[in-house]
């Protein structure tokens, strides 16, 4: 039996992958030497079962439509070939833990970037299925840039889409490969380790005009990034936290991992509650890598937390909408298939996986512990064998290290309760100060379109839903007065004052009343508190350097 992967680890959603192939033929050597033509018949949609009469070498041919520019998919053009593996090798019944051997054709002049070792004559060598699939492969004419980590070879290579001669970044950012290597020292020691797990790392970086999103693997990772965003002052150190981050799923999440995922069925949705471990912790610490290794300053770290913490609270969903570990649990059907409505009835485990990290570091280090150590503990005792952890394991761990946890943690992954923020925060002498909008409330977000202002998203229980508004709606006038851009309807907002707002709504028009609320909290700033105690401070300085107290 053939079968493709329909999704691929990291990445929790059913892409059936088989929808890009085509074509596909098998066929068989004869004792006479000659290929004969295979019975294949296909008994699922991403499986084929094929009748073999006899032991010889058999040939599967089929193609594949690589037009998808992502961290987990094929793309093909006249610049560059990306292949993500789980997209493109089947696998053969019976031979997943069997080496596999990978060979690559290319155009003259491309050079191939493959993290599996090469062997003379034989190509890549891959010791399992799993391992192959783990292989993002990056062909073109690009430089490959080297360094090492803990003496491990680490290998750099960028593929800049549109005409900068690939120079663009390192012209723009000519420390960037010393920082990077700095960066991943900074993650091996975060992990107490003198060296990264794997025994060779590839980075393969898509620069494309926008754009954002990595894919950990167990020796590389694939990120995306835009030249937009590197143009914003925080947009070096957001490259630098996304590198920090896919390093760092080396360990959390790759070799440590859920029980759910050792092993991995790739043709099915697996359900994994402790997505929040996985991605919310190493999300909250990668934030700190640029910090500890002397490349950003801690107002820029605060700067980042208030950011995330305002995201947070903004987000109606992580109120009565999922819990912690619902949202891991969701994620085929939810985080990845975000919509209009996504925010009153999600909340990421990304996001409050990463709020409640921050919590469970700062009342760690009441007891003189903190995540990093619960995190090496992890990996010493499970990761490191290739063990996998559940729920119970994870709050055991934290448990050890600071009993006031084992009623905490279960209830801020099970109910609605929320770590107290502000009384954390105290404790290394921050404090959250609440920004107001300039404008009235009203839950209303809407984009001008050239036919005018589109509803995009009505908040749940907010004036908008009141006032009967739907995404879709077309905003024509509110008291008679034509709206164009969103800031023609915040000028003309008056809060607790009946408003008449004239609708279109599939192609007919409708008169709607909206009161407004006044103006809400728009975002929260992360500060330190001048009257902050010594022990505060004092605690503050480990915590910046990701350190027990
Ligand atoms: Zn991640």
């Amino acid at each position: 039996m053939l079968r493709l992967p329909a999704w691929t680890p990291g990445s929790y959603l059913l892409r059936d992958y088989v929808r890009n192939l085509e074509a596909l033929t098998v066929h068989q050597g004869g004792d006479d030497g000659e290929a004969l033509s295979v019975k294949v018949e296909r008994i699922e949609t991403s499986a084929w079962q094929v009748q073999l009469s006899a032991v010889h070498p058999v040939e599967v041919r089929y193609a594949l439509l690589a037009t998808e520019l992502s961290v987990r998919a094929c793309h093909l053009d006249a610049d560059h070939g990306f292949l993500a593996l789980a997209a493109v090798a089947l696998q053969v019944e019976g031979e997943r833990w069997t080496p596999h051997r990978l060979q690559l054709v290319l155009p003259e002049g491309w050079l191939p970037f493959v993290p599996l070792p090469l062997e003379a004559d034989h190509g890549w060598y891959a010791e399992t299925y799993d391992q192959l699939v783990d292989t993002p492969v990056e062909a073109g004419p690009h430089a490959c840039h080297s360094f090492a980590v803990g003496g491990v070879p680490h290998r750099w290579v960028t593929w800049e889409d549109g005409s900068t001669g690939g120079r663009w970044l390192l012209d723009r950012f000519p420390s960037l490969l010393e920082d990077v290597a700095a960066v991943c020292g900074g993650c091996c020691r975060l992990m107490g380790e003198p060296m990264p797990a794997a025994p060779d790392y590839l980075f393969v970086l898509h620069l494309l005009d926008q754009g954002y999103g990595g894919l950990e693997h167990d020796r590389s990772s694939v990120l995306h990034y835009g030249r937009q965003a590197l143009t914003r002052p925080d947009g070096y150190r957001k490259l630098l936290q996304l590198v920090a981050h896919e390093y760092l799923h080396q360990w959390n999440v790759r070799r440590l991992r859920p029980a759910e995922l050792t092993p991995i069925d790739y043709n099915q949705a697996v359900i994994v509650p402790t997505l929040w471990f996985a991605e919310g912790v190493t999300s909250y610490l990668d934030q700190f890598l640029p910090l500890t290794v002397g490349l950003s300053t801690a107002d820029q770290l605060f700067e980042d937390l208030g950011t995330e913490i305002s995201r947070y609270r903004l987000t109606p969903g992580r109120q009565g909408g999922q819990t912690l570990r619902q949202s891991g649990q969701e994620a085929w059907v939810k985080l990845y298939r975000r919509d209009a409505y996504s925010d009153d009835s999600q909340i990421s485990y990304y996001l409050k996986g990463a709020i409640v990290a921050l919590c469970l570091d700062l009342a760690l280090r009441r007891d003189g512990s903190c995540l990093v150590e619960v995190l090496r503990d992890l990996w010493r005792q499970l990761g490191r064998w290739g063990r996998g952890y559940s729920e119970t394991t994870l709050v055991e761990a934290f448990t050890r290290r600071s009993s006031s946890l084992a009623e905490a943690l279960p209830l801020w992954l099970e109910s609605f309760l929320e770590p107290d923020l502000e009384a954390c925060l105290a404790s290394v002498g921050l404090q959250l100060n609440a920004v107001l909008s300039p404008d009235p409330f009203t839950g209303l977000r809407c984009k001008a379109e050239p036919n005018g202002l589109e509803v995009q998203r009505v908040q749940r229980h907010s004036p908008a839903q009141r006032a009967g508004l739907v995404v879709g709606d077309e905003l024509i006038a509110i008291d008679g007065w034509r709206l164009r851009q969103p800031e023609h309807l915040a000028a003309l907002l008056q809060p607790e004052r009946p408003q008449s707002l004239t609708v279109n709504r599939r192609g007919s028009l409708r008169q709607l009343t909206l009161l407004s609320a006044p103006p809400a909290v728009d975002r929260w700033t992360l500060v330190p508190d001048p009257s902050a105690a010594p022990e505060a401070l004092a605690r503050r300085a480990a915590w910046l350097g990701l350190i027990p107290c």
